[in-house]
């Protein structure tokens, strides 16, 4: 068997709280484990409320909806990041506008957002800005803190306030990150923080999402939104709504998920501390980025070819290289995000310049960061890699 990227590690309370749900027959949508995992998201996000959902795609969505943004608005993201992303966006009936990264952070690139909004867009009439070119409105910002990387936020809430822009967090794998000066997230003035608990995710629930917010009125608006949009008792129904519940079943296991959050975070630094090492050995190697605005989650971790000299074609050769090798002696890895821009189901979309992107998509080799992974598993994938690029062939692909 070969060791996985990253499956639940569900060694605490989970099958305990999943057995009070068959006891207790609240297996559905309503349920104590619901309103006390909302209560803990909150908490943690040092938000004033917040609605726990059936994926962090759906959260997405449902922050947008909530935020009046729809049909005719543009809503900025970054091209480096999952494809959940951009369909939210699609989803609430906006448009995705693209953005390059910076090559220290792999987030949004906040001067080129700038260039971008200065040149592309005009003023309208009421504070919002035109997109000449699509004839759309800006609305928002949805910035990726991409493998719980944290981000400037204080730069990025001062830049969207200019513009009259709200800001929707993807923190989708950033559940513990921090802001700068040891913040919680809400407390940075962004309009709402998006996470997904999916299976691989460093708090899973199985599968689920939560919109956590500063603001009560739409974590209500978005409670009204994915539960039928019923007003009363009676099945009287004010809007054409959704049921995107999470049920008790989901919120048991994240319950006993988030008891054991700071055990998980302390094993994803330690796993990133040992690749940034084997990466510290070798010169066309770095770590993943672990930008200095706050506390980093490394939901993900692993290194990147960050040598700029080996031209892209090769670095795409060694890539599928090194991932034959890796499977070879036993370890799951996988190809990294292709960036959205590039994706058949948003070709139509704005985007800027994209070098950054383009340049680093596929030099990134995620590796495996399951928090149970075992010492002597770990060992096994660092001594694997060593082997490869300590190995002759890989500069042969290179040269
Ligand atoms: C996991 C992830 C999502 C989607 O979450 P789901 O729960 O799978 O819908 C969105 N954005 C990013 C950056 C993610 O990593």
């Amino acid at each position: 068997m070969s060791i996985p990227l990253a499956v639940p590690n569900l060694e605490g309370n989970e099958g305990r709280y999943l057995q009070e749900c068959v006891s207790s027959t609240f297996v559905s949508s309503v349920g104590p484990f619901v309103d006390r995992f909302a209560a803990m998201i909150s908490e943690e996000s040092g938000a004033a409320d917040s609605a726990v959902l059936c994926s962090g795609t759906v959260a997405l969505q449902m922050a947008l909806e909530g935020l009046g943004i729809g049909p005719g608005d543009l809503v900025i993201c970054p091209s480096l990041s999952f494809i959940a992303t951009a369909n939210a966006i699609h989803h609430s009936g906006a448009t995705p506008w693209f953005m390059d990264v910076t090559a220290e952070t792999w987030t949004i690139d906040l001067a080129l957002l700038r260039r971008e909004i200065e040149t592309k867009t005009e003023p309208l009439p009421g504070g919002l800005r035109l997109h000449r070119a699509s004839g759309l409105r800006l609305r928002a910002i949805m910035p990726v803190m991409i493998m719980g990387a944290t981000l400037d936020f204080d730069a990025l809430v001062a830049l969207a306030r200019e513009f009259g822009l709200r800001v929707v967090v993807d923190g989708a794998a950033a559940i513990g990150a921090r802001a700068s000066g040891d913040r919680r997230l809400s407390a940075t003035g962004v309009d709402a923080l998006c996470y997904s608990f999916n299976g691989n995710k460093t708090v899973t629930c199985g599968g689920g999402g939560a919109v956590a917010a500063a603001d009560p009125g739409l974590i209500s608006r978005i409670r009204h939104l994915t539960t039928t949009g019923r007003v009363g008792r009676d099945y009287d129904h004010d809007i054409a709504a959704y049921n995107f519940r999470m049920t008790n079943v989901q919120a048991a296991i994240g319950v006993a998920q988030m008891e054991r959050l700071p055990q998980f975070l302390a094993r994803k630094a330690d796993i990133a501390r040992h690749y940034a090492t084997l990466a510290a050995d070798h010169a066309a190697l770095s770590p993943f980025p672990a930008p200095g605005f706050g506390l980093n989650t490394h939901w993900f971790s692993g290194f990147y070819l960050s040598d700029m000299s080996i031209p892209q074609d090769r670095a795409a050769a060694i890539s599928d290289a090194f991932r034959a090798h890796m499977v070879q002696a036993g370890v799951d890895l996988r190809k990294f995000w292709k960036p959205l821009h590039l994706q058949a189901p948003h070709a139509g979309a704005p985007r800027s310049a994209m070098p950054v992107c383009e340049a680093i998509w596929q030099r990134i080799y995620p590796l495996p960061c399951s928090t149970h992974l075992p010492e002597s598993d770990l060992d096994h994938v660092l001594a694997a890699a060593r082997t490869f690029w300590q190995g002759a062939s890989w500069k042969g692909l290179a040269a």
